[in-house]
Formats: C-alpha cells, structure tokens, sequence
C-alpha cells in the first residue's frame, strides 16, 4: 500500500514535471521521495514481455534507485520464468541439449561485465555484474563463469525445463537450423509451441535513474539450437549493450551474427553522439547491416532499442513484428516498431 501511495505521487510528479519543465515543483509534490528529482526516470526494453520485466525496473526507479540496480532487477524477471524459452530458465538449448546462457551488463561509468556460455545458473546478469564489481575483467566464459558463479553463493541448477527439453527432441528429428524472424514473442509463455522450429530470444533493457544516470543489461539463452560454444551479441559490450552516460544507451535483439559485425549498440550510440534521434540512429544501424550483408541481413530479424540522455527512446528493425516496452512516469505499454522490410 505505502509502495503504491509512493508510486501514484511519483506519477503525479513525473506529470507536472512534464508539463511544467520545473523539477523544484516537481520536489515539493514528492516530499515523501527521499532522492531529489531531477530527471524523470525511463526504462525500456525488448518485446513484450519487456513490460513485466518493466514493471520491477521500474519499483526501484520510482524509489529513486539506481538505473544499475532496475537492470539487474528487471531482466532477472524473464531469466526466472520458465515460461520464456529465450531468457535464462526454461532457455532452449544448444543442439547437444545443453542451455548455455549470456548475459552482460554496463554502468553509467562505462564499467562493464558480461559472462558467456555460462551453465546451469538462473540469473547469469547477476553473475555478470559481479565479474564487473568484483574482479578485475570484463568478461567470463564457460566452465570459469560457473566456478567463479558457484564460488560467489549461485546455486548450481537444472535449466532445461521438460517443455524445452520436448522442443529440443522435436528438433532433433531433423537438425535444421535457421533461425526463425521474431520468434522471441512467440517463446513467451502461452504462444510457445514445444513442437515449433523456435530459434532465439533475449531481453535487452536500458534505464535512466532519477540522478541522470543510465545503466543497462542484456541476456538471453541465445539461438536455440546453436553448436555448443556459440556466443551471440548479447553478452559483447558494444554489440548487444552500449552505455554512454554522455549520450545515451543501446541494446539489441536477433540474430547476433549480423549485430557482432557492425558493433550495432555502440554504432546506436555513436549515431546518438552525432545528434540523431534514438529511432534514426537504430533505423541508420540496421541500414549498416545491410549494407554489409545484403545477402544475409534481409532474411533475418535484428532489432535496436535506444534511450538518449533527454529521456528519448525509439527503435528500428530489419523485419515487421519488433516490439518493445516502456515505462516511466507517463506511460506504461508496448510499441510496435518500423522497420526496412
Ligand atoms: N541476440 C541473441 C543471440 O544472437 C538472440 C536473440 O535476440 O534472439 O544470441
């Protein structure tokens, strides 16, 4: 009741800050926030099921927490549901069976983590914050992501639900791998078909905190049905997440191939840097992508997201059928995106 007497003035200032452009009103209509106001807090991120991921960001934004922590909190919602193929738990596997996650996540300081064909943890975005918090790397991969998960309290557990493991049996059958356009909204919950060609899924999430400050986060269980040790674009800082405090932040979703070779999130932001909208920069990005493979890029499905410093979000897709979430003071729903084709 208290959190919720709290969110309904938070959205009342979000509002009257809107409309009056003044943070001190603002401050006066939020004396029960601690945290002064001086940005209107945003968090956006991909397809659907962004918008439950969405809804916990946005408890610790409205708080007045920090973007770093309504990341972390909100991607860990699909990384523990079963019902999402693509994310953590209940995560397709590769072709030998095995769920094999990636996860990376980037402070409003440019520090950075992100973990790689990591086993057997649900929640690999935490495992990937604590490469960034506690050692001296970037990255962690494989067998060394799980030890160094097992040595820091993560349980060791099994993420190959039975409805995945049905799927994955179902593809054996034939071995064909191709991934299939926008079928992350597809794997979520109740559209699921275990019996379906389901290839990948991921949420990309980007936030802006009442300071200011933007952080990000990006996991997934990859393409579905990858060879073991395949790592996508989710879990390489530049290609599925770039944060720039200065500009802003990018995330992706798709076939990960075609993002890698153009280092799309941080091409997103530099775009942003050039004065760019968020939605040209991603429509400019996945025009890039074409370009570079006009044979490849046309037959898949690749998506950008982006929020710049002002508050502004907008994305692009090579495809129809990209969506994402957003939630702020304002608004709380999902957005069909353009796209090239
Ligand atoms: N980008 C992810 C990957 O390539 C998959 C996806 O977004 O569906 O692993």
């Amino acid at each position: 009741m208290h959190t919720r007497r709290r969110f309904m003035k938070f959205s009342l200032l979000g509002s009257a800050a809107l409309l009056t452009g003044s943070h001190s009103i603002a401050k006066s209509l939020a004396d029960n926030i601690v945290t002064p106001v001086k940005n209107d807090p945003v968090v956006i991120s991909t397809w659907d099921f962004g918008k439950e991921a969405n809804a916990a960001a946005w408890e610790v934004l409205a708080k007045g927490g920090k973007a770093l922590d309504a990341v972390e909190t909100g991607v860990k919602v699909p990384e523990a549901d079963p019902d999402n193929h693509s994310v953590g738990y209940g995560g397709l596997p590769d072709r030998d069976g095995r769920v094999t996650l990636d996860a990376c996540i980037m402070d409003e300081r440019y520090r950075c983590g992100s973990v790689m064909c990591l086993e057997h943890i649900v929640h690999p975005i935490s495992v990937a914050r604590m490469v960034m918090e506690k050692t001296p790397h970037v990255i962690l991969a494989g067998d060394g992501a799980l030890q160094f998960a097992l040595s820091n309290g993560f349980k060791k557990e099994n993420l190959l639900t039975p409805s995945s493991k049905k799927a994955w049996e179902n593809w054996l059958k034939k071995e064909h791998y191709e991934p299939e356009i926008n079928i992350e909204n597809q794997l979520h919950g109740k559209h699921h078909h275990p019996g379906g060609v389901d290839n990948h899924d991921t949420i990309g999430m980007v936030a802006m905190d009442a300071n200011g400050d933007i952080s990000g986060a990006c996991t997934t269980s990859g393409m579905a049905y990858k060879m073991h040790g395949r790592v996508g674009d989710s879990p390489v800082i530049g290609a599925g997440l770039y944060v720039d405090n200065e500009i802003g932040a990018a995330t992706a979703t798709g076939v990960g191939e075609e993002v890698i070779r153009i280092v799309g999130s941080h091409l997103v932001v530099e775009l942003m840097r050039q004065g760019y909208t968020p939605e040209d920069a991603c429509k400019k990005t996945v025009e890039r992508m074409i370009k570079v493979n006009p044979e490849g890029a046309p037959k898949v499905q690749v998506g950008f997201l982006a929020l710049n410093k002002k508050g502004e979000y907008g994305a692009y897709a090579l495809q129809k059928g990209f969506t994402y979430a957003v939630r702020n003071g304002r608004e709380e729903r999902i957005y069909t995106v353009k796209s090239i084709y």
